[in-house]
């Protein structure tokens, strides 16, 4: 989703992916909330979490997954697409406050084939980017240095967390209904 970021440490990751037994986004959370810091999991919600992606196309790359394991869309229910969806808000609100990113790329990659790492536990991308980011990544692309800028990406994530959630909540009024769209463009 993001070809034209130069990241050489997926290769490593992709490589490996097939190769590894069980699922990491089942057992990850499963390990326990004691645990969360070593694991990336930055939040956790009802039904979906956020975690960072330890093989990241950009500094802050974050992933929004449902606890509950299956590789397709079409079996969520509305109230885990809500969450998806809400986790996703929460995720531009937490990186917007710790990163200031000029944008962003959201996206899912469904099957292996679409290039999906992790193939059977669906899950959605939060990429942040910055102006001339495409230049600047290569420069900072040293897989040595990646576990230590995971560590403190997330330090500075969990930081901004509370007052992320605190305003992580939209006036009701601001929904469009039954087609009255509201429109102040
Ligand atoms: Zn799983």
């Amino acid at each position: 989703m993001t070809e034209q970021l130069w990241a050489p440490w997926r290769l490593k990751y992709i490589e490996g992916a097939d190769k590894k037994q069980g699922c990491i986004f089942c057992e990850f959370p499963a390990m326990g909330e004691p645990t969360d810091s070593t694991n990336l999991i930055v939040y956790r919600g009802p039904l979906a979490y956020i975690i960072l992606n330890a093989f990241p196309y950009s500094n802050g790359h974050l992933m929004v997954v449902p606890f509950r394991h299956t590789d397709s869309l079409v079996n969520y229910t509305d109230a885990e697409m809500l969450e998806i969806m809400r986790l996703t808000r929460l995720s531009q609100r937490l990186l917007t406050a710790a990163f200031k990113p000029d944008g962003f790329k959201l996206g899912v990659n469904m099957g292996r084939v679409a290039g999906a790492g992790i193939a059977d536990h669906l899950h959605w991308h939060i990429v942040p980017r910055w102006h001339g980011d495409t230049n600047f990544m290569p420069v900072l692309a040293d897989v040595r240095v990646i576990p230590e800028s995971l560590s403190a990406v997330y330090d500075r994530l969990r930081a901004v967390l509370p007052i992320s959630l605190e305003q992580d909540i939209v006036p009701v009024s601001t929904e469009a209904r039954n087609g009255q769209v509201i429109c102040r463009s």
